[in-house]
This record gives C-alpha cells, structure tokens and sequence, in this order.
C-alpha cells in the first residue's frame, strides 16, 4: 500500500531539537531554493511547495484558498506550520511579503536576513545544503545547521 500523502510528506521533514526550531525539508529543492514535493492523485503528478502544502495540511485548508505565506523565519525550506503562535509561516499579501522584507532587510541585527541579499543561484545553493546536511546528519551537527540558517557558510572562514 501506497502510504498518504501526508505521511509521505512529513516523513521528509526534519524537526529541530528546540521548541522554536525550524523543520526543515530534506527532499528536492527547486532552482529558486524553495523545496519541491510531489503529488500523485487519479493519475497526475503535480508539484507543490512544501511549507505551503504543510498550511494546507495543518490548517485543512485547499491550497488555492490562501495567497502568499510569508517565512518568519526567512528560511525557504522551513514547512513549520502550526496552530498556534510558534508557527514560522503567516499568510500574507504579496504587498505585506515586500514590505516585510524590505524592514527585514534593514535589521542590521538579524543574521538570517543575510539570506536576502542572495542571488538566485546561491540561495537554491544555499537550500540545498542545509537540505543535504539533515538530510544525512538530521540535526546531530546542530551547530553546522545554525551556521548555514544563518546564511553562513560553514565551509568558509569564520566571519563573525
Ligand atoms: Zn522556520
């Protein structure tokens, strides 16, 4: 038997330690550095994000009923999606997405904004190897996840 769908999906996302933690998707990464998961129903395969699939599953929701959800956590590849006050994804308008980045942006303090200043191409990098690490390690290597959340490159000179 084919397990649901929903068991396939949380099967792939990796929880962190913490209570506030991120979970993470540690499956396919599309080039833009948001995950990718796929969907088989009456013979179609579709793709859908991964943290808008987890809302739609956490708050029994279609997908299409809900615009834009925004990463409180500015990590594209965190599904945490809860009920209550620790979830990472609010929804939002494409309008209040901007606006939230643009503030984000100018918060010299937060490190994890380091991940908007990224190209394209290094932020699908980027997700891919904080994919690959809890992948392969869950989050046993806690600090080389937190590095690369960041927006750190656990592979370079410290620079903090
Ligand atoms: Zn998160």
């Amino acid at each position: 038997m084919t397990p649901a769908p929903e068991d396939r999906f949380w099967s792939k996302v990796i929880k962190g330690p913490r209570p506030d933690d991120c979970w993470l998707w540690g499956a396919a990464v599309s080039d833009d550095g948001y995950g990718r998961f796929t969907l088989n129903a009456d013979g179609r395969t579709q793709a859908v994000r991964p943290h808008r699939f987890a809302f739609h599953l956490v708050h029994g929701v279609p997908m299409e009923s809900f615009g834009a959800l925004m990463h409180r956590c500015d990590v594209p590849i965190c599904v945490r999606v809860t009920a209550g006050t620790d979830t990472h994804l609010d929804p939002g308008t494409n309008r209040e997405n901007m606006a939230d980045r643009l503030v984000k942006g100018r918060d010299a303090n937060g490190s994890m904004f380091r991940w908007r200043g990224f190209s394209r191409a290094l932020f699908a990098d980027r997700s891919r190897l904080l994919r690959d690490e809890v992948r392969v390690h869950g989050w046993d290597r806690e600090e080389r996840i937190r590095a690369l959340i960041s927006g750190a490159d656990p592979e370079a000179p410290t620079l903090f």
